[in-house]
């Protein structure tokens, strides 16, 4: 047998040659090159449970989890193996031409039993905005099956994420994607986010959540109810700034949902698999969705692999008078990613996550948080789960904003990794998305991070 060259291992460059590799060859998913070129990238290298090593060796508290995904923490052996031994048997097939593997069907079955009951059927992809695109063929499809060709319209949230690709980011409401190629295709269009810090601090946030779910309604109304075909959002909207809705907000949007006949669909793709203490978000909000997308805590970001469950209501619909749904990716059901999902969904529930987060790193993350309200940089905090959210603002009494030139956001997020820890900045909003196998001792240790790293920020901005 030839030996095959594997790729070489971390140490064998130094940083300033990995640097310098990535920036003659990577283009990075939204960055700024000519920046990325001046500082270089940072490199990991490795990574273990909450922790991340990067090239110099420094250690990092990995408060986003990756990229909201990586659930169980790294290094889970678990995992590792389901995806060693589905390569040694079958590293791939597809599931077109009736054809099937067992691993697809072990984690259909599965999905169906921890997704809420009126899920049964669950079409994969490879990641969330393949999902999100698969919602938008699915439902007009479902309307077209129907008799009802003309109920077309999606509508979506301003500063929602629905990911990037053509429909992903048309549903999602992301001004500066969409001031790019030519978005959002027709047939989408978008209300304003449930927002209370910047849209309704002068109602309270119970009045702003009717309010806000309000707007869904007028929408209806303007466009004609006969020509909707479905309303999308996350539970809490994550990229948007980890915006957790007033509690009043999602079912009201039920009941407009309902009263129109407009189908509901939970993007979970953040939300789900435990991250807001119960298995899917809209189980915490209250609401029943007809369509649910996943990704990323489905595998706990170990592998690519997302979908959408697809309710009974639905599915008897595409089955009964949908005839053939051309739709489907060569990884639709990838035997090695379902292998992975297979194993880090038993392993969440081995592990009790779902309740760790409610019961026990859930309530701790809120008090941590509610405690830094006394920081002269904090405006707001707001947590759901493992998420949570500072808006850092110029003056607390009023909520008056930094000058936006300031980049306060950015400021802070750079004394976070000087300091060991991941922290996200959208705007001045900083945002957490904690691994859910978090002890408390580190969920301690997260929030010492923080409130240092705000201190060394204040002192910065004197
Ligand atoms: N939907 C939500 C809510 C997301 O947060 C994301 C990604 O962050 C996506 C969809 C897109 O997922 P992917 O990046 O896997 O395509």
């Amino acid at each position: 047998m030839s030996t095959v060259q594997a790729p070489i291992s971390a140490a064998a460059r130094s940083t300033r040659q990995w640097q310098e590799a990535d920036s003659a060859h990577f283009m990075h998913p939204f960055t700024d090159h000519a920046g990325l070129a001046r500082k270089g990238a940072r490199i990991i290298t490795r990574a273990e449970n909450i922790y991340l090593w990067d090239s110099e060796g420094h250690k990092i508290l990995d408060a986003m989890s990756g990229l909201w995904c990586v659930n169980v923490g790294y290094g889970q052996q678990a995992l590792i193996d389901a995806a060693a031994r589905q390569m040694k048997e079958l590293p791939f097939y597809n599931a077109f031409f009736q054809t099937s593997t067992p691993p697809a069907i072990q984690l259909a079955e599965l999905l169906a039993e921890v997704t809420p009951p009126q899920f049964s059927k669950v079409f994969f992809t490879s990641s969330g905005s393949e999902g999100n695109d698969t919602v938008v063929r699915m439902v007009r499809h479902y309307w077209a099956s129907l008799g009802q060709p003309e109920r077309q319209v999606i509508i979506g949230r301003k500063n929602g994420y629905h990911g990037s690709t053509m429909a992903g980011a048309s549903l999602g409401g992301m001004s500066g994607m969409h001031a790019q190629g030519g978005l959002p295709i027709p047939g989408i269009v978008h209300i304003e986010q449930p927002h209370w810090f910047e849209l309704g601090r002068g109602q309270s946030r119970e009045d702003f959540g009717l309010t806000a779910a309000r707007w869904l309604e007028a929408k209806i109304l303007e466009i004609g109810p006969e020509k909707v075909a479905a309303f999308i959002g996350e539970p809490v909207q994550g990229a948007g700034g980890v915006i957790v809705p007033p509690s009043t907000y999602w079912p009201e949007i039920q009941r407009i949902c309902d009263r129109y006949g407009i189908l509901l669909v939970s993007d979970e793709v953040i939300c789900g698999f435990g991250r807001t203490g119960q298995w899917f978000g809209c189980e915490t909000m209250g609401t029943k969705p007809d369509l649910m997308t996943f990704a990323k805590g489905v595998t706990s970001g170990y592998i690519p692999l997302g979908g959408v469950m697809v309710s009974d209501k639905v599915a008897k619909v595409l089955i009964e008078q949908g005839g053939e749904f051309n739709h489907g990716f060569t990884y639709s059901g990838h035997p090695t990613a379902c292998a992975v999902a297979v194993a880090n969904i038993r392993l969440i529930q081995q592990l009790n996550l779902v309740n760790h987060v409610r019961q026990n790193i859930g309530p701790q993350l809120a008090a941590g948080f509610a405690s830094l309200e006394d920081h002269p940089l904090v405006g707001e905090t707001q947590t759901c789960g493992m998420m949570g959210a500072l808006q850092l603002v110029k003056d607390k009494a009023s909520g008056q904003p930094f000058d936006p030139a300031l980049e306060v956001g950015m400021l802070c997020r750079a004394h976070c990794f000087g300091n060991g820890l991941i922290m996200r900045a959208v705007g001045d909003r900083m945002i957490v998305a904690p691994p859910l196998v978090m002890s408390r001792d580190q969920v301690d240790e997260m929030m010492a991070l923080i409130r240092h790293c705000l201190d060394l920020s204040l002192s910065e901005l004197k």
